[in-house]
């Protein structure tokens, strides 16, 4: 699935445009892992080994960005529905990214983004326990026997949820409704919605704040910025 025609990665390693390619790999002058190719359907992946007229093609080089998804917007490259996806708003960048896990259409929230797929793999890894902060506004007000709940752990799909920091932020006695801070390791389906559900505070809306060390400061929905060097090498 990584794959793509021969002709656009070259075009996108910047070699020449994806006609002048064409052109190229008719005529003779581009092998793939050692072998010349002269056919124009065939494609490759990041793995292969691409040269044109004996030099080697420099591999895509990796990118790392911070985004605030905001809400009514699908987390994946595409979406068959012709739905909004997230990498709608990086039209500007020409790697292909994909996001580091994946929030809800209704929900917002930081996600990071990048074509490195071994560290998206990492990232995603249980191992890791990433602590990911939500700020959720539930409906009704959530007592102590609640939150208690919460941070011990509770049933969702049969099985128990790890230990969670959770706090009330605020709360609107004469609407019912709270605001509340969910602090989890874990990235099970539909998760925090599961877990207020599951204690009698449906979610109302639901906002990713932080992922490990990352926050939302200074970003607006549908902003992004790159990751500093420093914070790449921290998640790695
Ligand atoms: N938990 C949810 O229920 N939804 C999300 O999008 C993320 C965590």
């Amino acid at each position: 699935n990584e794959t793509e025609r021969l002709q656009k990665v070259m075009a996108r390693a910047g070699v020449a445009s994806r006609r002048a390619s064409e052109k190229l790999i008719l005529a003779g002058k581009v092998q793939v892992n050692g072998a010349v190719v002269t056919e124009l359907g065939i494609k490759v992946g990041p793995a292969d080994l691409v040269t044109v007229n004996g030099e080697a093609l420099e591999r895509e080089k990796q990118v790392y960005y911070l985004f605030y998804k905001p809400r009514g917007v699908i987390s994946a490259a595409s979406d068959d529905k012709g739905r909004k996806v997230v990498v709608d708003y990086f039209k500007d960048v020409p790697e292909r990214l994909y996001p580091v896990g994946r929030l809800d259409y209704d929900t917002s929230g930081l996600l990071v983004m990048t074509n490195d797929g071994e560290l998206a793999n990492k990232l995603m890894h249980p191992r890791y326990k990433i602590d990911k902060t939500y700020i959720a506004k539930v409906e009704g007000i959530p007592d102590n026997e609640a939150f208690k709940k919460l941070r011990l752990g509770v049933l969702i799909d049969h099985k128990k949820t790890a230990p969670a920091k959770a706090h009330l932020l605020s709360a609107e006695r004469a609407k019912k409704t709270a605001v509340i801070s969910l602090t989890i390791h874990e990235g099970r389906y539909h998760q925090v919605k599961k877990m207020l559900e599951a204690v009698g505070y449906p979610v109302q809306k639901l906002r990713r704040e932080s992922y490990g060390f990352l926050t939302l400061a200074g970003l607006n929905a549908g902003s992004y910025r790159k990751l500093t060097q420093d914070e790449v090498q921290r998640l790695k």
